[in-house]
């Protein structure tokens, strides 16, 4: 119902500014038309009550076609300036008000995202616990519901760092606490604890030894981590990820590879937006806020360095990330 309207209210508008820009076009033309048939008449006028037998009548007729020339020249100057000024402003309004409409829609994707994303870790981790509270169960049953519970509150721990990193980086009261990391460790660590994590996923990984960098610790783990979340979020079961990790010549690399439905060219740049979500909020499947890439770029570029994504062939993305190394 609510979609309803709001899809209404989007044509009304919709129609309101093209009435409004076809109106002025329309008015700027009327008046362009309007002067110059006063010129023309003006011009016949005056040309009229010209002597033929003046001996001056050619100069006198050179003057008035120089000046109703110039009138001319004056509209056509001013009419297209008026109309380049329109375009400009219709196009830069057009545009702010897409974007407007996008963030708000996908400000809202995002609030039913969230609510659904908080609420499964909670019923999950509350379930397990009151089952265990309740049942004599034996030790293999409990460490399952444990290793469970211990799953959704590291997931319910990562999107509240999410969500509240992404705050704080926007609203500029991060500081950041950059000093020299073993940049080498940490990204193994990542691997490692995916690894652990992901049993049934094969995630096949080439770290060079030695790589240093100037950073954030808690940052670069939520853009590695981040990274490597979607790329088994978007890719099958069955499917390896790479991450690769080298450095050359002073930069540092790191890729981040899978095999999965790749992202189509028309939204390479849009996932990097904030609550930015491919597809549908009813019928995708994938968990997820829109906040882990915007995240990454954000923090990439805190760090001075770039994130770019590319096709992977046949199938997939990878991801790669350039940092200044030291
Ligand atoms: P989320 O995963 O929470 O939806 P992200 O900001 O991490 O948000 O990603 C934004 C969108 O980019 C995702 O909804 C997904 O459509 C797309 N995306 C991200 N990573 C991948 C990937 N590895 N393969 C395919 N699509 C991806």
């Amino acid at each position: 119902m609510i979609a309803f309207f709001k899809k209404r209210k989007l044509a009304l508008i919709t129609v309101v500014y093209w009435f409004l820009l076809i109106y002025i076009v329309s008015a700027l033309v009327w008046w362009f038309i309007a002067l110059e048939s006063q010129n023309t008449k003006m011009f016949t006028y005056k040309s009229e009550e010209l002597g033929k037998g003046d001996p001056d009548y050619n100069y006198r007729l050179y003057v008035l076609t120089t000046e109703r020339d110039r009138k001319t020249a004056q509209y056509i100057g001013e009419g297209s300036t008026f109309f380049l000024l329109i375009l400009l402003g219709a196009v830069f309004v057009y545009r702010a008000t897409r974007k407007q409409i996008r963030l708000s829609q996908q400000q809202q994707n995002f609030m039913m995202a969230v609510t659904h994303e908080l609420k499964t870790p909670i019923a999950v981790t509350q379930l397990n616990l009151e089952t265990l509270q309740k049942r004599k169960l034996d030790e293999s049953q409990q460490n399952k519901l444990i290793t469970v519970a211990l799953q959704e509150t590291n997931r319910l721990n990562a999107l509240t760092n999410n969500i509240l990193i992404a705050a704080q980086l926007e609203s500029g009261s991060y500081t950041l606490n950059k000093q020299p990391i073993d940049f080498t460790a940490l990204v193994r660590g990542c691997a490692n604890d995916f690894s652990s994590r992901f049993t049934n996923r094969l995630i096949d990984t080439k770290i060079e030894e030695n790589i240093y960098a100037e950073g954030e610790v808690m940052l670069l783990q939520m853009l590695v981590n981040n990274l490597l979340e979607n790329a088994l979020k978007y890719s099958p079961k069955e499917k390896i990820i790479q991450l690769v990790f080298k450095k050359k010549n002073d930069k540092i690399y790191l890729l981040v590879i899978d095999e999965g439905e790749g992202i189509p060219a028309v939204e390479k740049k849009k996932i990097f937006e904030k609550f930015y979500r491919s597809g549908n909020e009813a019928t995708r499947t994938a968990k997820g806020t829109g906040l882990g890439l915007y995240l990454c770029k954000k923090i990439v570029q805190d760090h001075k360095g770039r994130i770019e994504v590319k096709d992977n062939h046949p199938n997939g993305c990878i991801f790669t990330v350039t940092l200044n190394g030291i």
